[in-house]
């Protein structure tokens, strides 16, 4: 097959093209999918994209009439394609429902370790040769009650991690996994006491209709004082307006964030010669105690050959004329 992969990074073609073994015609594009830019998937079979790319009905009209018949998503959420329109259209999508679930979940943790022990700020001190340890001061993970909301596979890795660290586990989800009660003593609660009780509260839902904004004036208000959030699933999870307006308060006393709901013009790209014109996500890099990621979590060697692995799986079964299990 011909394949068009949009919105790529240096470290995406190594490893599709070491996948593939020429079974594919792979040619790689920086820019994002979006119904400007589907004119140069003309030719082509088929389209690879991620996460920010844009499979909306626009777009699938235009892809339809440029004779592509199936996307393959390089990522597990698909929140991005309009996939009514696309069965309607008759294109197939597939995606990797799971490449590593530890990827995000240690990277989760990761950024819980560094707000807490101020790492970024300590090490930035150090290379100035300030050896001064005021304003340092972290506390002990053990003890402390962790709210986890979402726990399929990368929420029950963030609850086994954790448990580790001695915290107590709420979580809430809207099927509760009688394993992990029994493994890591997660206590199932609703929202409100969630929100109530938790020292650290981190997001693993998918972004839907019902989770869009979950964490939003009123539901931080119910927080603890000081609460570390973590959001490393989807941006627009959080209102993020409403985050800084309790940032400026204290009440949230950290934030770890690995997406943010307008990523797509940011995110992946170096705009370092640029002049930001974004004042939500400006604001938040004027707290010393936001640490933001670009959707890196994902980002390990495991985790990359995974994708690649599944992707042309996906690509495979189709050339066969054969149904992938991972299509949507
Ligand atoms: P998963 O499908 O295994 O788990 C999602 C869980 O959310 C499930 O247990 C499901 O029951 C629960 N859920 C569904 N609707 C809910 C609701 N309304 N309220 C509460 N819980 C609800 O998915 P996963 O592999 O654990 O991934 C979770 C999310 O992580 C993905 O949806 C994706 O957005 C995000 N993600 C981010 C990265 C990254 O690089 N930052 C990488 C992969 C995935």
């Amino acid at each position: 097959m011909n394949i068009i992969f949009y919105s790529t990074n240096k470290f995406d073609k190594g490893v599709f093209e070491e996948e593939s073994k020429d079974k594919h015609k792979l040619k790689f594009l920086d820019v994002q999918l979006n119904p400007e830019t589907v004119f140069m998937a003309k030719g082509a079979d088929a389209i690879c994209i991620f996460v920010n790319d844009d499979a909306s009905a626009a777009t699938l009209e235009k892809l339809s009439e440029a004779g592509i018949k199936y996307i393959v998503l390089r990522s597990a959420g698909y929140n991005n394609v309009d996939l009514k329109k696309a069965k309607e259209l008759n294109i197939k999508v597939a995606r990797v429902p799971a490449y590593s679930p530890y990827a995000v979940a240690e990277h989760t943790v990761a950024l819980m370790l560094a707000l807490n022990r101020k790492l970024i700020r300590a090490n930035t001190r150090v290379h100035d040769l300030n050896f001064s340890l005021d304003g340092l001061t972290g506390f002990d993970m053990n003890g402390k009650t962790a709210g986890v909301i979402g726990t399929g596979q990368i929420g029950q890795i963030v609850i086994k991690i954790l448990h580790g660290f001695g915290c107590n586990i709420l979580a809430y989800d809207v099927k509760a996994n009688a394993e992990i009660i029994q493994k890591y003593n997660v206590v199932y609660t609703d929202l409100n006491m969630l929100y109530q009780q938790s020292d650290i509260i981190t997001l693993h839902t998918p972004l839907l209709q019902d989770t869009r904004y979950m964490i939003n004036k009123s539901s931080i208000e119910k927080m603890k004082s000081g609460v570390m959030l973590i959001n490393t699933s989807r941006g627009a999870l959080v209102n993020t307006k409403d985050v800084i307006a309790a940032l400026k308060t204290g009440k949230i006393g950290y934030l770890g964030l690995d997406v943010y709901e307008e990523e797509s013009k940011l995110f992946f790209k170096d705009h370092s010669d640029d002049i930001l014109q974004d004042d939500v996500i400006s604001r938040l890099l004027t707290f010393k105690n936001v640490l933001i990621t670009s959707h890196q979590a994902f980002l390990t060697e495991t985790a990359l050959k995974n994708i690649a692995e599944t992707t042309v799986f996906n690509l495979d079964c189709w050339e066969k004329n054969i149904a992938s299990p991972n299509e949507l």
